[in-house]
């Protein structure tokens, strides 16, 4: 079959790899849209490329239909159609035991990073990490659901975001458009904050209010110029600590904020606002398949695109053109797709 490699120094080959087998307990996906994350650059960029684990094939948003089921999975059949939740967790402890998979304690890598991802072909699964793609729902629906949309609506739930809120959404790119729509459906209005123009002018077409340009003077008095009070809520995507720094104070006294962007590895901002404010902060990683019957019926009934995040589709032979796009940082989401 074919798949893709990440080489480092951003480079992707396409290469030849034996098809995968199933073992007792695992199914093989034949791929129909597998689409590249923000954390598939980090190794991407990655400068030393002897770093990297040889082998592996990238890719943690799979969405597909089952080619083959091992001899002891039960429950599923040849041609059902699939998304993977692409953590390897236990099953077995507390967190995993109470609908709280996303923070299992014994969690084996992810698929894509430990284990081979889904920018291929075909992908080796183990039966517990299979979700089931609902008829109604396209196959890049499930490309999008399985990490990002998962990724931007938990947090939203978590935040009880309604329709008496201002919302910011700091950061731009895919999870922050996809945090845009849900939040703009659950009733909020929604200020968008990013550098990118056209990354702010996707999220105003999905419903954000404002959209804001940290670079154009300072964000605080953009806000306060539109909200004198500042914001109830914020969802950070991005990572950047320029934008950890004025959380407290874009948002409201005894306001909350979600904190989901890992592109930084430290986290800091003024401890005054934080306590004087009594500002809650949470962080917040992936979302735990119990929800995801909630996700599904929530883009139903409010005919959300889940799809319209996508800017740019790709075959999977033109993996180097498609990593080289997406690490633009400009556009949408890049996602392969299949046949
Ligand atoms: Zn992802
Ligand atoms: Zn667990």
């Amino acid at each position: 079959m074919k798949a893709l490699r990440i080489v480092g120094e951003r480079q992707v080959v396409v290469r030849e790899k034996a098809d995968p087998r199933p073992g007792p307990n695992d199914v093989i996906v034949q791929m129909k849209a597998s689409a590249i994350c923000g954390s598939d650059l980090h190794p991407y960029r990655h400068p030393r490329p002897a770093d990297l684990e040889g082998d592996l094939i990238p890719g943690h948003e799979p969405s597909g239909v089952i080619a083959e089921v091992g001899r002891d999975v039960r429950g599923w059949a040849v041609g059902d159609r699939v998304v993977v939740y692409f953590r390897r967790t236990c099953g077995q402890c507390l967190y995993c035991r109470t609908g709280h998979r996303n923070v299992c304690v014994n969690r084996r890598s992810s698929y894509g990073v430990g284990a081979d991802g889904s920018d291929a072909e075909y992908m080796q699964v183990e039966a517990p990490s299979l979700m089931r793609l609902p008829d109604d729902m396209s196959f890049v629906d499930g490309a999008v659901i399985a990490c990002q949309a998962g990724t931007a609506y938990y947090p939203l739930s978590r935040l009880e975001a309604s329709g008496r809120d201002v919302l910011i959404v700091s950061g731009l790119g895919p999870v922050g458009l996809l945090a845009t729509t849900f939040a703009t459906a659950m009733g909020a209005r929604v200020v968008g904050i990013d550098p990118s123009a056209p990354r702010r002018d996707l999220a105003a077409k999905v419903g954000a209010a404002y959209v804001l340009d940290p670079s154009a003077g300072s964000i605080v008095d953009q806000l306060h110029a539109r909200y004198p009070d500042g914001a109830d809520k914020l969802i950070e995507t991005s990572g950047s600590n320029a934008a950890h720094a004025v959380i407290g104070d874009l948002l409201k006294p005894l306001g909350r904020a979600a904190i989901v962007g890992l592109g930084s590895s430290e986290f800091k901002m003024p401890l005054m606002r934080l306590v004087h404010r009594q500002i809650t902060l949470f962080g917040t990683s992936i979302y735990p398949d119990t929800q995801m019957d909630e996700i599904w019926e929530f883009v139903r009934r409010h005919r959300i695109s889940l799809s319209s995040v996508i800017t740019n589709y790709f075959p999977l032979e033109q993996g180097p053109e498609a990593f080289r796009m997406a690490d633009t940082a400009t556009t949408g989401k890049v996602c392969f797709r299949f046949e």
